[in-house]
Formats: structure tokens, sequence, C-alpha cells
């Protein structure tokens, strides 16, 4: 479509549902992060990127080639706080987009020090200190999004209105607790950010807040909620976080619960093996010598089985010498 044209059906509020996909570079592990223009009016961004110069620039290339500059933006949807997905989003604020997210999220990028209590719960984990401080120190910075104030706050249920189609708010915590996904009904196209993802099961990453120290967020137990709400919604592609589109998503969804329920067999064996055993332990002997980010995210998966495990009375949890917590199976 020309540019000329799709102005004039944007104009015309004649522009159907149509996201198109931008790809972006990250500095993280998980590789490129998509997200996606809405032609419509209000001109709309889901998720941002990073806040990187290479992803400001592909970005910047990527709306012109659509025919918009950067300040066109009217409106950006935020899936989750994770800064891969929400780093640019105080750029467009700036810019004088109106930002939605989740609350829990919008919290997170509010200028509130979440690393402290994350770094905390490391160390309770059992990931030893020496490993934390070589993590922490160079990771901090990519860690935070920014600050970000002023955000319209976004609940499941809501509604947002464009010139020519609506979209659903759902609410899909796991990933993250406050992690939103967009859904257009007639169409059967669901914006996914990292609720579902094709190629790798999403992180169901254990949440801590700095008013509640040694507190973790029960994750896994709400993403498999979250897996069965979506399998329910019986839609027809989902459009991801990372990666190419799904457009199998029910039996993507079959797949995720899968991987999820034979892991929970494998640390609960596991335990059975080395209890009492701490989560930086065991992801020691699921994934091997852990560095840098892999610490997070494999110590992050394995508690999250781990606290589902507990949850279900199949491990105990104790608190050991120096606040480390072990497990221990129960039955
Ligand atoms: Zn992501």
């Amino acid at each position: 479509m020309s540019d000329k044209r799709r102005l004039q059906l944007l104009a015309n509020g004649q522009e159907k549902f149509f996201p198109e996909r931008i790809t972006l570079p990250t500095p993280f592990p998980v590789g490129p992060v998509n997200v996606y223009l809405l032609p419509s009016r209000p001109l709309t961004l889901v998720d941002t990127g990073p806040d990187t110069p290479e992803a400001r620039s592909v970005l910047t290339a990527a709306l012109n080639k659509a025919g918009f500059a950067p300040r066109d933006i009217e409106q950006v949807l935020v899936t989750h706080a994770h800064s891969d997905h929400s780093g640019l989003a105080a750029w467009f604020r700036e810019m004088g987009a109106e930002v939605l997210l989740h609350p829990m999220e919008a919290e997170k990028l509010s200028g509130l020090d979440f690393w402290p209590v994350l770094i905390d719960n490391l160390r309770r984990l059992g990931v030893p200190d020496k490993l934390l401080t070589a993590y922490s120190l160079p990771r901090r910075e990519a860690y935070r999004g920014g600050c970000l104030t002023d955000c319209r706050l976004l609940q499941d249920g809501d509604l947002l209105n464009f010139s020519s189609f609506r979209l659903s708010v759902l609410a899909v915590p796991g990933h993250c607790g406050g992690h939103l996904a967009f859904y257009q009904e007639e169409s059967g196209v669901l914006l996914a950010g990292d609720a579902l993802l094709k190629r790798i099961s999403p992180n169901p990453m254990p949440e801590v807040h700095p008013a509640k120290p040694g507190e973790r967020s029960g994750s896994l137990a709400q993403y498999l909620a979250t897996l069965d709400r979506l399998g329910k919604l019986a839609f027809k592609l989902a459009l991801t976080g990372h990666g190419e589109a799904l457009e199998e998503p029910a039996q993507r969804i079959s797949e995720i619960k899968n991987h999820h329920r034979q892991r929970l067999q494998y640390i609960r064996e596991m335990v059975r093996d080395c209890g009492p055993c701490t989560a930086f332990e065991l992801a020691g002997r699921l994934y091997g010598r852990l560095s840098g980010w892999d610490v997070l995210l494999a110590v992050s998966e394995v508690s999250a089985h781990l606290d589902w495990l507990t949850g279900h009375d199949a491990l105990a949890e104790t608190t050991a010498s120096g606040g480390r917590l072990t497990y221990n199976i129960i039955k």
C-alpha cells in the first residue's frame, strides 16, 4: 500500500486491523524483539524495543518507511516492563504519545528501585555473593528502563477504541505480574507480547517487591492459569514479542503446558536426589555452569517451579544458615 493511500485511509477511519511487525536489535540474550505498528487512529505502537541507539535508529527507519516519524506516534501500548519491550516508552512519552500499561508494570518503570530486593532474592535462592557482584554491577543500568510517569493504567477487560477496530485488554500474568495482551476479536489476532512464544518457553519469572522483602509471586501458577485462559480464547494468530507469529496457538499452548509439567516432575526428582539443596544448585545441575544474565534466567525458572511444588505440598522450603532457602522432598 502506498503511503499516500495509507494516510488517506487513516484520515477516513477505514484502515482495517493490520499490525506491521518491526523487529529491533537488543543487547539481551533473547535476541531481537518485535514491536507492532497499528496504522490507525490513534497511531499506535505496541511495545517499543530497548533504549539503545541501534534500536532507536532501526525503529525510526521502519516508521519512516511506513510513512511516519517517531513523533507521529500517538499511543504506546506496553505489554510488560522488561526493558527489551518498554525501553523507549519514555522517549515516545516525551514526544507527546500516551503510554498505556498495567499498574504493576507502570510501577516498575516509575523509578522505584527494585534492584536491591531482586539481588537479595537471588542471594536467598543460593546464588554466591561473588557471582552476584560480578552480575550486578554491569547489569544494573541495562535492567533499568528509564523513568516513566504520567501513564494511563489498563486493567483486564478494558476496551481500546481505534478508528476502525477495537482491542480488548487481557491480563496474562506469569512472565510478568502485570503482563498484558491485546485481542482483536473480529480478526482473531492476539498481540501476545511474551505470554506466548513460538521457539522458546516464556520464563515464568517470580517477582519480588521492595515493600514485601522475602516474598515471591507465584509466577508459574499464574502462568499456567494464563495458558488455560488463552486456550479457551480460541484465537487464530498470536503476534509475539520475539520470533515469528504463532499460527497454531492451541498446539503451542499445550506444548508449553507439557514442558512445565515435565519440568515440575524433573525438578522434584532432582530434589529427591540432592535435597536439601538451593535453587542455584538445582539450576547448575539443570543448565551447567552459570554466569551473567543466565544466573537470573536459570535461577528464576527453577525457583518458579520450586515455588509451585512447595505451594502444592510436594516440597518443603527451609531457611538455612545465612538466610539461604533450601528444598527437600515431602512426598
Ligand atoms: Zn521479551
